[in-house]
């Protein structure tokens, strides 16, 4: 089992999509495992976009993920990471395949709605990134053992 990074991004929340994003994730059976509204700021972009700091979208892009505030979600379960970046779907709205989130609900390659963890090894570094140790809670419900079974949980 895994817990993955999502970010609901100002394109979310200033469309009202926010509710829509979160059901899809709890009936596919990931475990929110931490959650919580901020505002980000440049400091925080610079590191978790390091990757595209010299790319010419990336002011662009960093005043998109300042737009407003946005939710950051740790989703926990099996092989998590890559479920939910099968969930998300292409970087480019436009691209992406209908039925994932992005799919459905963005045309842009930058206003892409979320940001998901798409690694093991990132998501360990962007869950502490954006969250306090107290912040992620060891949260099994009940359910879990009708959403699995036995040796998946192993
Ligand atoms: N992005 C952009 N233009 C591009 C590529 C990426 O504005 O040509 C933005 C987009 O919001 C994307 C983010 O930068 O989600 C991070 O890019 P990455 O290549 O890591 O894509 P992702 O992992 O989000 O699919
Ligand atoms: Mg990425």
């Amino acid at each position: 089992m895994e817990t993955t990074l999502v970010i609901l991004k100002p394109s979310a929340l200033l469309h009202g999509y926010v509710g829509q994003i979160i059901q899809r994730f709890q009936q596919k059976g990931l475990v929110i495992r931490g959650m919580k509204m901020m505002q980000l700021n440049e400091a925080i972009l610079n590191e978790h976009y390091a990757h595209l700091i010299d790319r010419p979208f990336f002011p662009n892009l960093l005043k998109s993920m300042m737009a407003s505030p946005v939710i950051v979600m740790a989703l926990w379960g099996k092989d998590a990471v890559e479920v939910v970046r099968m969930m998300t779907g292409a970087t480019n709205g436009r691209k992406a395949a209908p039925g994932t989130i992005r799919g459905d609900f963005s045309m842009s390659g930058q206003e892409n709605i979320i940001h998901a963890s798409d690694t093991t090894e990132n998501a360990e570094i962007e869950l502490k990134r954006f969250f306090k140790p107290e912040e992620i809670f060891d949260f099994v419900p009940t359910s879990i053992k009708y959403t699995y079974e036995p040796t998946e949980l192993l």
